[in-house]
């Protein structure tokens, strides 16, 4: 049975007067991949970010790996690995110099060469970031987060915009990031996304979480309540059509 790696308990956040999260309470299983899936202003990025020790909290307690946020914030940043906003990207520093260069500043010995490989963007060790396609500037970033060989990584709404194959590419980056034993919490608006992805999901709405479970188990919940989908016509959608003609291996210009 897994250990808890993540606690939150009764987080509250105000900016000024507007109360954006009231109350959101989960734990975060060692080696999960967990969702908080909601609509846009549902507090999700901000009670990421909370956590990650990015924002203050207004009221609540939050533990990572045991260590409490309010008295351990540096043990917590040890241990976690956050996506670097693009503007610390120097522009005239190309990936493997960035690499090198963020190795630096955490203080931690990473091959470049490795790194890029893990993202598969060996090819594109000598560009710079202005110059990648969206899915390869998110794996770029992705490739960020594990520099400091993380126990946790924090992805926040890794795959808004991309096409989908990029999108897939990316769920298979993900996945392969959780097999090496990484834990991976990660905040999307897409359902398909976590379906596919996500162990377990926190559905958030307006600064609460209004359920929380596996996939599987939201399903089966609604199931049983007597819902139906109206009857499937077609076994294919536009989105197969499209995986199929262009096709589902990575390509470079992802
Ligand atoms: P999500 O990630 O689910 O889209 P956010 O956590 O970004 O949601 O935002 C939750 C709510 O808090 C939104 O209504 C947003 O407008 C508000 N909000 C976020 N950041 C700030 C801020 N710095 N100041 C004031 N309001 C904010």
């Amino acid at each position: 049975m897994a250990s808890t790696i993540i606690r939150v308990h009764d987080l509250h956040k105000k900016y000024g007067d507007f109360h954006a999260v009231k109350g959101i309470s989960f734990e975060v299983m060692e080696g999960e991949i967990f969702g908080l899936l909601g609509p846009n202003g549902a507090g999700k990025s901000t009670t990421l970010e909370i956590i990650e020790t990015l924002r203050t909290k207004t009221s609540g307690l939050v533990e990572v790996a045991g260590f409490n946020l309010d008295e351990s914030p540096n043990e917590i940043k040890k241990i976690i690995g956050v996506q670097l906003q693009t503007a610390g990207y120097y522009p005239n520093l190309n990936l493997t110099e960035l690499i090198a260069l963020f190795s630096g500043l955490y203080n931690q010995k990473t091959d470049p060469v490795e790194l890029l490989s893990l993202v598969n963007l060996t090819d594109k060790s000598k560009a710079k970031f202005k110059e990648l396609s969206g899915g390869q500037k998110q794996r770029f970033a992705i490739a960020t987060t594990l520099i400091n060989h993380p126990r946790i990584i924090f992805l926040d709404e890794p795959t808004t915009g991309l096409d989908p194959q990029a999108r897939r590419n990316l769920w298979e980056l993900i996945q392969f990031i959780r097999a090496k034993g990484t834990t991976v919490i990660i905040t999307t608006h897409y359902m398909d996304e976590a379906e596919v992805l996500c162990d377990r999901v926190a559905i958030i709405d307006a600064g609460k979480v209004i359920a929380l479970d596996t996939p599987d188990a939201l399903i089966d919940n609604l199931v049983a309540t007597g819902f139906e989908r109206p009857k499937q016509v077609k076994n294919a959608n536009l989105e197969d059509v499209f995986i199929n003609l262009t096709g589902h291996q990575l390509r470079s210009e992802n």
